[in-house]
């Protein structure tokens, strides 16, 4: 059986698919590829450019800039594995139709599928992607209203503390927070519609991050076996090794590299997220919910129909 093995994981932006990917990559016989469409969106000039490891950049000893011109869908995922030596391949893609497409060209019907669907809590996943999505607007409005909401000493303009007031305001908080939970309950509800078109009869895991955080080997297993691989302790420590990947989160790549750089320091969107990371080591629990909202607002979000829905059908708790 000499056919690659790709690990496809579905789920939401911010749903911790960096982190599994390095997990996951952190086993010898594995490479963490993290989001591989870019790879091919960059070919047919899809809006991504400077698609390179977001590890060695442009110095990367896997994907040269030789490598990443020659790949293609044609045996999309065999050649990738040739290129890191290796028949279990991870991608952290997400969206189904990626996964739909390039299964069914003729040359990738070989490859096996394991389908990994990752979930959060949602009151935690809304946190996540509220302050992901506004860290990346440098305007000084929702900058200031973050550092405020964070506690940091930044200095706030009288300008600034109006505004961050005007953002705090709990309607307009509201109506941001009510839009994200529309799209994880739009996302995740289409997912488990549809799971059987996208998986086309694959094996399909669903992996809770925080089970992924508390107890690695345990939830990591079931995979790892339908890859005919087993788990290595190794996977644990994925923070100390290099991770020659595409695309994914800022932050946990920030924490991987040894250089400690953040992308783009300038940006003071990102010195406020790389705080986040410096005061972490190792494999954490995204709390950040508790900072971002207090018990009144908890209790309202949990209280919304389509979040107590969304906890029923990922299996948690109403409480994260
Ligand atoms: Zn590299």
């Amino acid at each position: 059986m000499n056919q690659v093995t790709v690990i496809a994981v579905l789920g939401l932006s911010y749903c911790g698919s960096t982190l599994l990917n390095f997990m996951l990559d952190s086993h010898p016989d594995i490479y963490g590829g993290g989001e591989l469409l870019w790879l091919l969106r960059k070919k047919y000039g899809d809006g991504a450019t400077n698609v390179q490891c977001t590890h060695c950049h442009e110095h990367c000893s896997f994907w040269t800039p030789e490598a990443l011109s020659e790949v293609c869908e044609s045996r999309f995922y065999d050649y990738i594995g040739g290129l890191f030596n290796v028949r279990v391949l991870v991608d952290t893609s997400k969206n189904p139709s990626w996964f739909e497409n390039i299964r069914k060209h003729p040359s990738n019907r070989e490859a096996h599928f394991v389908y990994v669907i990752l979930t959060k809590h949602p009151i935690r996943h809304i946190a996540s992607f509220f302050t992901n999505t506004l860290y990346r607007k440098s305007d000084d409005y929702l900058l200031n209203a973050l550092a405020r909401l964070f506690s940091y000493q930044l200095p706030l303009s009288s300008k600034g503390r109006s505004q961050a007031k005007m953002f705090i305001d709990k309607r307009l908080k509201k109506r941001f927070l009510s839009s994200i939970i529309r799209l994880i309950y739009g996302y995740y509800y289409n997912l488990f519609m549809n799971i059987a078109r996208t998986s086309g009869g694959s094996p399909v895991q669903v992996i809770q991050y925080e089970n992924l955080v508390a107890c690695p080997e345990v939830t990591l297993s079931p995979v790892l076996e339908l890859c005919g691989l087993e788990y290595v302790s190794s996977m644990q420590q994925c923070f100390k090794y290099p991770h020659h990947q595409i695309g994914g989160n800022a932050g946990p790549i920030y924490q991987a590299s040894h250089s400690r750089i953040w992308g783009d320091a300038d940006d003071p969107g990102n010195a406020l997220r790389k705080k986040q990371y410096d005061l972490h080591s190792g494999i954490f629990l995204d709390n950040k919910y508790q900072k971002l909202f207090d018990s009144h607002e908890i209790r309202w979000l949990s209280s919304i129909k389509s979040v107590s829905s969304l906890c029923k059908m990922l299996g948690y708790n109403t409480l994260p």
